[in-house]
């Protein structure tokens, strides 16, 4: 050991380090062979980096330039090692990155491994290289960082302490060694015998196929020297013969020809690469060439990250030059709406050391992401048209990310209304898209109409829905916060205009039968002329709503219900109004339009009341109950209970008394 060297000391792991590496060796039994693929993916990322510095410090790899990873089983020696010549680690860095766990995550992985033993989540909180000692009673790791003039050290059993060292530095890179425990050397069952080679090339080739450094690994056999006849030499001994093999397929998928790519290996490929272990819904694997070009590997996934909706969230596309990673999360290519897919783009023509301030003003870049959007909403448009049923099931997972795109006044807004579905009346157990609609509209039907609230449930329960129900004109269902917003944006589709069923003035007539409409023209000006017959009474009940309501009109929409609000034609609605006021918004307040049921039993009581002398307080009295109770029906608060309960009681008190 050299001068200066520090010294072996023992060191303790974080209480947080020590409960997750006993959870993971005591309570994980299954795919246990997954910490190959974490060892790998760690070398590959160290591989990563040093051939990202060596582009500007053109010394750093000096004569070890061809970057591989190399797999060494010993049998005898019960060890499995895996070298790599990537960037490395200092002395400091291996306290960091190994001893202690700063990630947060890490924290509730150990929280999840308690509830599951589901390894799976040992990648998604990557925390993979612990995942060592799951078949390792000890593991020691070697390594030297590229610039350091030192190496280190570094081993532990697992059970809650380490020992580290400075030695003296010979390579770059890292080799990290396992003593295998006996449980990880069963050569009864192959699978989980992790000493054999064909089990270690097995394992390479179903996790790391795609890692694009060489995993060489040196087989061994033995063979008897043969003479020029080919047969034995009599009493040589048997040689040692060994094949160094490259384990992995390297070509990245991306660049391999499409019609020869199974839909399993694009699938290993996304699990691995992506970190999703669920299967994608749709896979797009684009080659343009042209003024720009560029290979584009994208993937709509199944499944929506728990963290989609954040504002921080990061995943975007990622940027490769000629196979060569150079960028994660390339946010420019997609716009936000589309957030949702994974996927990687690979062209000759970005520069490696491109950075986040050049790509947002990249030409190429802005071409390029037009035409993974176009492609990404066609593929979308085939798997509705096509594999109705997937869209459904992925549709929960992305609806709103696409609705949003509607509402940011986006440029591509018409191909994104063919894209959403919404539930309706007229089939309560499948979605429909605003063109299905249309399509079932019956002739004359000039409004597409549409009814929202918080749930399905309370959409049903809605009075202003009595007149749609009865005369069978089917009214989508808005139930996600966003959808009534988009109206703003989304007034029309094709040349039908979205109508709230809760706005002023609706016009059913018009998709009436000709002898439907003579009678219904009828009852429009029976209605109307009810509005005049009663002008007297409804002003007076108006007067006393003094300042709550801006009208109080005759009904045409309600059929059993006694009373209702609607809003004007323009404006915050009351859906809108809620849901401004329940994030805490400045809510512009819905206009008030009391509706009476004339045909209802209460009228005629309103109406005896107006007739009597001397009714004021009586008339009152009853307003201020249609009132509430049309706040009720609606949802809103009652402006003061206990007043309306005091009046409730004094009416049933004359009632019955
Ligand atoms: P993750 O890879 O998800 O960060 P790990 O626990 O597997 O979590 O690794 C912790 C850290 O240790 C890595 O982020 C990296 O900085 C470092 N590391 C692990 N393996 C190597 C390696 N072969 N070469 C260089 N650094 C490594």
């Amino acid at each position: 050991m050299s001068k200066g060297n520090k010294k072996k000391k023992v060191c303790s792991f974080q209480a947080e380090t020590k409960e997750l590496l006993n959870l993971m060796i005591n309570s994980l039994y299954t795919h246990r062979e997954i910490f190959l693929r974490e060892l790998i993916s760690n070398s590959s990322d160290a591989l990563d980096k040093v051939h990202f510095q060596s582009l500007t410090d053109h010394e750093l790899l000096g004569n070890d330039y061809e970057l591989k990873i190399e797999i060494d089983v010993n049998k005898s020696n019960k060890t499995l090692t895996i070298s790599d010549n990537g960037i490395g680690m200092t002395y400091d860095e291996v306290i960091e990155n190994i001893g202690t766990i700063a990630k947060s995550g890490t924290k509730a992985f150990a929280e999840k491994l308690k509830e599951s033993d589901d390894v799976d989540l040992i990648g998604k909180f990557g925390v993979g290289f612990y995942s060592s000692f799951m078949v390792a009673e000890r593991v020691e790791i070697i390594t030297c960082s590229a610039r350091a003039e030192k190496g280190v050290r570094w081993e532990s059993e697992g059970d809650g302490n380490y020992t580290i060292e400075e030695i003296d530095a010979n390579k770059r890179g890292t080799k990290i060694t396992l003593y295998l425990r006996k449980e990880a050397m069963d050569s009864t069952n192959p699978s989980e015998d992790f000493s054999n080679q064909y089990t270690i090339q097995n394992l390479v080739k179903k996790y790391s196929n795609y890692i694009s450094y060489p995993i060489h690994m040196d087989f061994y056999r033995e063979e008897t020297p043969m003479d020029k006849d080919g047969k034995a030499v009599e009493g040589a001994k048997p040689e040692t013969i060994i094949d160094n093999k490259v384990l992995n397929s390297i070509t990245p998928i991306w660049k391999k020809n499409k019609k020869n790519i199974t839909n399993e290996e694009y699938f290993q490929f996304y699990k691995h690469h992506f970190h999703d272990w669920n299967e994608f819904a749709e896979v797009i694997h684009l080659n343009l060439e042209g003024k720009v070009e560029f290979t584009a590997l994208l993937f709509i996934p199944s499944k929506a990250p728990s963290d989609l909706y954040d504002r921080d969230f990061s995943k975007g596309i990622q940027l490769y030059s000629n196979s060569v990673f150079i960028m994660n999360d390339c946010k420019d290519l997609l716009p936000d709406h589309l957030r949702f897919v994974r996927g990687l783009v690979d062209s000759s023509d970005f520069s490696l050391n491109i950075s986040r301030e050049i790509l947002q003003h990249d030409a190429q870049l802005k071409v390029i992401g037009k035409n993974l959007e176009k492609k990404i909403l066609e593929a979308l448009k085939k798997l509705l048209k096509d594999s109705r049923d997937k869209y459904e099931e992925i549709w929960p997972e992305f609806g709103k990310s696409l609705k949003g795109g509607i509402y940011m006044e986006y440029k591509n807004k018409e191909k994104l209304e063919d894209l959403i579905l919404f539930n309706t009346s007229n089939d309560e157990s499948k979605m429909t898209t605003l063109n299905e609609y249309v399509e079932r509209m019956p002739e004359g039907q000039k409004e597409i109409y549409y009814a929202a609230a918080k749930d399905q449930d309370t959409i049903k329960r809605m009075p202003q829905l009595e007149i749609f129900k009865e005369r069978n004109i089917e009214v989508l269902y808005f139930v996600d916060k966003i959808d009534e917003f988009l109206t703003q944006n989304l007034d029309k589709y094709k040349d039908y205009k979205l109508k709230s069923v809760t706005r002023e003035d609706f016009n059913l007539n018009d998709i009436l039968k000709k002898d439907e409409k003579d009678n219904a023209a009828e009852g429009e000006k029976e209605e109307k002329d009810k509005n005049s017959e009663y002008k007297e009474l409804l002003e007076a009940i108006k007067a006393q709503l003094e300042g709550k309501v801006k009208d109080v009109k005759i009904s045409k929409r309600l059929k059993s219900s006694p009373v209702c609000f609607v809003n004007s034609n323009s404006g915050a609605s009351f859906n809108m109004e809620q849901l401004l006021k329940g994030v805490n918004q400045v809510a512009p307040k819905a206009s008030k339009i009391l509706e009476i049921n004339p045909d209802h039993a209460i009228f005629s009581v309103i109406e005896k009341v107006y007739n009597k002398k001397n009714s004021n307080a009586e008339l009152k009295n009853i307003s201020e109950i249609l009132y509430n109770q049309a706040l009720l029906i609606e949802g809103f608060e009652l402006e003061n209970p206990v007043e309306f309960s005091n009046n409730l009681c004094e009416l049933l008190s004359k009632a019955y008394n």
